[in-house]
């Protein structure tokens, strides 16, 4: 029996997200993920599991409602906003008729996720200095076969660090009325929190944000994120969610990340992250092998090397894993560097400076 052939055609074609943990490698210094990089205190208080959880813990929304200054209603809590990407195209998607559109470089699973549910991916590449090309996205929505029902946009964006432009995504916002959702992935927002769409809810209801505790909560193991958007978004996205996504010590645990002494931490993890950033970012533009560095409100570096393939090389030899962008585009010669400890980012710097010696 070919077990191939009985799976779908798009599940057969699909190159799955190429996850840190996937790739793999070997290494101490993992600044390939964006992840925070130390361990937050938490412990479990909830100790008895024989029972079904919640499907949306109230005590969790009420929490993350008060953090983000939105209503309860206008809220889902998913297993990361990666979960919140598929809801969203399994409940808004037809496949093979409509399409989802996105503006690389940028993040992956939008499109790993369209092409898993047989949904046509459009792409319309950033300007050159990373903003939305309005022209080109609202010719995309105009079309019609096939449809754009979801326009994911990614807010400061993954690899390359910047903002979005607020007045293009009101004018975004304004193209897409009556013809499909636009999703700001807001998940590295809480490093830049007075640039967030989330007060622009009320007014757009096509408007939908995604956030997560991967980031400045430290928490990418807990899986934990958030959907907000109109309620009758939020309603219509629960018909396609499995009937308990969230564990008992996921929302133990979360709860105590969005209590006052969590948020706080939160605080501290912000200004450590940006303290370190200042420092790697001072050091590496005084190593020669490094071309450029694009500053970023996010917990990373974007750089461009003379000899990127070089550089990736010598860091893994060293026991540090980044993460390669060359291959998106715009971004030849491109490493994104998470933020590390202090100590990590010195390892980094330690390596790169020697490579300038040798040239
Ligand atoms: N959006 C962006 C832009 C991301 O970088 C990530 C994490 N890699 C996610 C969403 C997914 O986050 P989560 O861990 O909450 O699934």
């Amino acid at each position: 029996m070919n077990l191939q052939e009985l799976a779908r055609d798009e599940v057969r074609a699909l190159t799955p997200y190429q996850s840190a943990r996937r790739i793999g490698g070997q290494g101490d210094v993992w600044l390939n993920a964006n992840e925070f990089p130390c361990a937050t205190p938490y412990q479990l208080t909830q100790q008895t599991l024989n029972r079904y959880p919640e499907c949306q813990p109230p005590m969790l929304l009420a929490a993350y409602a008060a953090y983000a200054g939105v209503r309860a209603g206008q809220l889902l809590v998913s297993r990361g906003a990666d979960e919140s990407i598929e809801l969203l195209i399994r409940a808004f998607c037809e496949p093979g008729k409509d399409a989802v559109l996105y503006c690389p470089p940028t993040y992956g699973m939008y499109g790993v996720s369209a092409e898993a549910f047989g949904v046509t991916r459009r792409t319309v590449l950033s300007t050159q200095n990373w903003q939305l090309d309005l022209p080109a996205i609202e010719a995309a929505l105009a079309e019609t076969t096939p449809h754009v029902k979801i326009v994911y946009v990614c807010h400061p964006n993954n690899p390359t660090g910047n903002l979005l432009d607020h007045d293009d995504l009101r004018c975004l916002l304004k193209m897409a009325e009556g013809r499909a959702l636009v999703v700001v992935d807001e998940a590295y927002i809480d490093f830049r929190l007075d640039m967030s769409t989330a007060s622009w809810l009320e007014e757009w209801p096509h408007l939908v944000i995604l956030r997560t505790l991967s980031k400045a909560f430290a928490l990418a193991g807990l899986r934990c994120g958030f959907t907000l958007a109109h309620p009758e978004i939020i309603q219509l996205l629960l018909k396609v969610i499995a009937p308990y996504p969230i564990p008992v010590p996921v929302a133990d645990i979360a709860l105590q990340a969005l209590g006052s002494d969590g948020l706080q931490r939160v605080k501290r993890n912000i200004a450590e992250v940006i303290d370190n950033r200042d420092w790697l970012q001072q050091a590496l533009s005084t190593c020669s092998c490094v071309d450029r560095i694009f500053s970023g409100e996010g917990n990373w570096l974007l750089v461009r090397f003379q000899n990127a393939e070089r550089v990736f090389k010598m860091l893994g030899e060293q026991g540090i894993v980044v993460r390669d962008q060359s291959r998106q585009p715009g971004l030849e010669g491109c490493l994104r560097i998470t933020i590390g400890t202090r100590e990590e980012c010195e390892r980094v710097w330690q390596v790169l400076s020697v490579l300038k010696e040798k040239r």
